[in-house]
């Protein structure tokens, strides 16, 4: 069993539309969303809810204004700015600011505080017609520190060896913060989707350089090749001299908006050659494994 990812430097070059193809196209696999703060793989794979888990990113505090003597210690020394008085006069922490490092624990000359975990989120299991897919659903407001990717991805490892799949295929978070090493940190190969602008060719090298840090297998797909072809060129020069393969080159096609704004991805379309490239992306990718 392998695990790819999909990834990008920056959102919007259309990893999940490439995802969802992907989805269509290779067999035997687990499924996991590790874009959680933007998690739209669901969109276009018509899950089933097969059950779903409480989530949680860490601890925070609560102040029982019973045992509280309202000493006003751990309001002075909670750096966050977490703990109030409220228009009642108690001691109260607000949970969007604690980030629950347990100093006012610590400090409190009466016990009255207590660090209890807190729910932030779900963790979700589904079945699609492609595959069980593992994604996440944040509350609003909710850090992602990663931690809830790498619970993705263990739920959708833990699968895939109990159903003996032979892929993992990882929608990745974009960019190069912690959800983002999350999702590359243990996977066998990624392919990061770019597409022709300063920003994205700037991004997607973050990515790549990152990726490269753990020796991990690269090849690039590049989207949207229509959007200004010097700088696909500008990419195709680039990944030359990094000795990264081209897996692909996508053009914009409208009806690719329309079929995932319908739920579907490109190969509904049915289009023979739009069909041929997107095969020939996991294709050429097999050849780098
Ligand atoms: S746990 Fe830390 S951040 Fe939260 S209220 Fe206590 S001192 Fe402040
Ligand atoms: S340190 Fe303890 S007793 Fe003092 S105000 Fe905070 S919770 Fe109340």
């Amino acid at each position: 069993m392998k695990q790819i990812v999909i990834t990008s430097g920056k959102g919007g070059t259309g990893k999940t539309t490439v995802v969802s193809a992907l989805a269509r196209i290779v067999k035997s696999k687990i499924l996991v969303d590790a874009d959680v703060d933007a998690a739209n793989l669901e969109i276009v794979t018509n899950p089933k809810l097969l059950g779903s888990e409480p989530y949680s990113e860490g601890l925070k505090a609560f102040i029982d204004t019973d045992k509280c003597i309202k000493c006003d210690i751990c309001r002075q020394k909670c750096r966050f700015n977490a703990i109030i008085i409220n228009d009642q006069g108690n001691y109260e922490v607000t949970d969007y600011s604690c980030e629950g490092c347990k100093v006012c624990e610590l400090v409190c000359p009466v016990e009255a505080v207590s660090l209890n975990e807190f729910s932030s989120g779900l963790i979700k299991h589904s079945h699609t017609p492609f595959g069980n897919l593992w994604h996440g659903e944040l509350f609003a407001g909710r850090d992602n520190s990663g931690k809830m990717v790498t619970h993705l991805r263990q739920k959708g490892k833990d699968e895939a060896l109990d159903k003996k799949a032979d892929w993992i295929l990882i929608d990745g978070a974009p960019g190069i913060g912690c959800q983002v090493i999350a999702s590359i940190t243990g996977v066998d190969a990624a392919i990061a989707v770019a597409e022709p602008t300063l920003s994205a060719i700037h991004d997607m090298r973050r990515i790549i350089e990152l990726t490269s840090n753990f020796k991990v297998p690269v090849g690039i797909v590049i989207n949207k090749v229509d959007i200004n072809p010097s700088l696909v060129l500008e990419i195709k020069d680039w990944a030359r001299s990094m000795k990264l393969p081209i897996l692909a080159e996508i053009p914009i096609d409208k009806r690719i908006v329309k079929f995932m704004i319908q739920r579907m991805s490109p190969i509904e379309i049915g289009d023979e050659f739009l069909t041929g490239l997107y095969e020939s992306i996991w294709n050429n990718f097999l050849e780098i494994l």
